[in-house]
């Protein structure tokens, strides 16, 4: 259709509306006004100012592209504003937008050109006092191996769920029952009806074709399959299977394989290995932090190459990503930390040391720089971003339980009253029916610390997820967990499932930190 017979149509068009609006039967349509009212268009003018107008919108366009790309922190506050909430918390993942469907494998770009580690700017000078489950440093000679027929290395962490008999009495020792197991049981096979062909798992798990939308609460991240990998796999390690020994070999062989293939190795020659996937808003660094402790507990529990070189190199991707002035983590590497994402970094740091990586302890010393800002009275309660008062004026029960577990690692030892303050808060708090985050952290916070205090949190956290797990009589949906999280929604069901199950693997996940030399267990 030429441009005048397009004209001449819009004219014959218009003119029944302009009869009606003269006749005032109705209103006329805004675009029908618009049209009405213009002035008479001259098209012999129309090629040139179109023309004008388009390079004026390309190069403002251009301008605005090379200002936010050049600024990764002006890009990161466009999308905070964004995607702000209207209760400032501690988002585990703020919402994604779609993503690309295909793997890059393609080596990542360089994030780390413009700063090197070496600029670290916190104190570095001294030892770092680890706590690292029953660190491999302070365990005193003859210590470190329990009475038993087989003893449980107390040097390692990950020791705990190595085989049945540790299992057993781990779980007598310290609280856990049959009914526990068999949650934890019934989990694992949940997790296994739904992994996907190409050995990963997705928190849109409706989409399995076991499944086909049977269970509930898929995840807002459709596109986040190494999340989903990274948790199911610690559910599965958490209770001693690995791809070399358990029940899952297969399964758990599948998912590594899956990370292992899928992980970007860096070109900037330090092999680090970029796990966080297809990452288009925060959740980056979150499935960093999993996907790197899955590797490293895997690591020391196997010693398999493959593995630990993994997660030698995962570990590499955490430490450079630490910001060089505050010491800790955020969305995007290097950026000013928040509690959320430290924790989990120092979880992985942490399951790295266990594994025998080989990293500075200069990584530490900044975490510590980073909750030394993050914390309020004297260290008992901590703040979910320190620096930006607007968004995180108070501490929380959440953020409370994630430093107070980073405190722990990093070398707080039990007599520590700014501790002991802490535990008693969490005490008062008491398990949530409805903050399965907090949950996860403060289990594992009083887990450590023992005493009356782990026996009161114990008996409710547990009842509580063996009561609220889907049974048998749900049918396909059974040994999941329905969603009970405030900040669960980009994992939904998947998340909180593998947070529960982990939870529920607390007696044998973790050796205790404290009290080693009474540590007794009969097998
Ligand atoms: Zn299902």
């Amino acid at each position: 259709m030429s441009l005048e017979s397009f004209l001449k149509r819009s004219q014959v068009a218009a003119k029944p509306a302009k009869s009606a609006a003269a006749s005032g039967l109705s209103a006329p349509p805004l675009a029908q006004v618009m049209l009405l009212s213009a002035p008479a268009w001259d098209w012999r003018r129309t090629p040139t100012v179109t023309l004008m107008s388009v390079l004026l919108h390309l190069i403002a366009l251009g301008l605005c592209g090379l200002i936010v790309l050049e600024n990764p922190q002006l890009m990161e506050e466009i999308f905070t504003t964004l995607t702000e909430h209207e209760e400032i918390g501690d988002p585990i993942i703020e919402r994604s937008m779609e993503v690309p469907q295909e793997v890059n494998d393609a080596p990542q770009e360089n994030i780390f050109s413009r700063a090197a580690t070496s600029n670290l700017e916190f104190e570095s000078t001294g030892p770092v006092a680890l706590n690292v489950s029953d660190g491999i440093p302070q365990v005193e000679k003859g210590a470190s191996e329990l009475p038993g027929p087989r003893g449980i290395q107390l040097g390692n962490e990950t020791s705990g769920r190595m085989s049945a008999d540790a299992k057993r009495a781990m779980l007598e020792k310290f609280g856990g029952n049959s009914a526990s197991e068999a949650a934890v049981a019934a989990g694992l096979k949940w997790l296994v009806d739904h992994q996907m062909s190409n050995g990963s798992w997705s928190f849109e798990h409706s989409k399995h074709p076991g499944c086909r939308g049977q269970c509930s609460q898929n995840g807002f991240l459709k596109s986040c399959p190494h999340g989903a990998t990274g948790l199911a796999l610690l559910a599965f390690l958490g209770a001693g299977h690995t791809h070399q020994a358990g029940d899952y070999q297969k399964e758990v062989r599948r998912g590594l394989d899956f990370l292992l293939k899928t992980g970007k190795r860096s070109s900037d020659g330090s092999d680090s290995l970029d796990l966080r996937g297809f990452v288009v808003r925060n959740e980056g660094m979150y499935v960093q932090g999993l996907c790197t402790i899955a590797l490293c507990e895997c690591a020391a529990m196997t010693d398999d190459p493959r593995i630990r070189t993994a997660a030698q190199g995962a570990i590499e991707f955490i430490v450079k990503a630490q910001n060089p002035v505050d010491g800790g983590w955020r969305y995007f590497p290097r950026a000013p930390g928040d509690t959320s994402v430290v924790g989990w970094q120092v979880m992985a740091l942490k399951s790295g040391y266990n594994a025998k990586l080989s990293f500075s302890n200069k990584v530490f010393k900044g975490a510590e720089t980073f909750l030394d800002r993050a914390q309020t009275n004297r260290g008992s309660q901590y703040i979910y971003m320190p620096g930006n008062a607007r968004r995180s004026p108070d501490p929380t029960e959440t953020m409370t339980a994630v430093g107070l577990l980073c405190r722990m690692y990093l070398g707080w030892d039990r007599t520590n009253p700014r501790l002991a303050s802490g535990v008693e808060y969490l005490d008062q708090v008491k398990p949530q029916p409805d903050n399965m985050y907090f949950n996860y952290y403060a289990t594992q916070v009083m887990h450590h610390w023992g005493g009356d205090e782990w026996t009161r949190w114990n008996e409710v956290m547990r009842d509580q997820l063996i009561r609220t797990q889907h049974s048998q009589r749900d049918g396909h949906p059974a040994g999941s967990w329905d969603l009970a999280d405030p900040h669960g929604d980009a994992g939904g069901r998947h998340y909180m499932t593998c947070l529960s199950l982990m939870t529920l693997e607390v007696y044998y996940r973790h050796l205790p930190l404290y009290n080693r030399n009474t540590l007794k267990v009969e097998f």
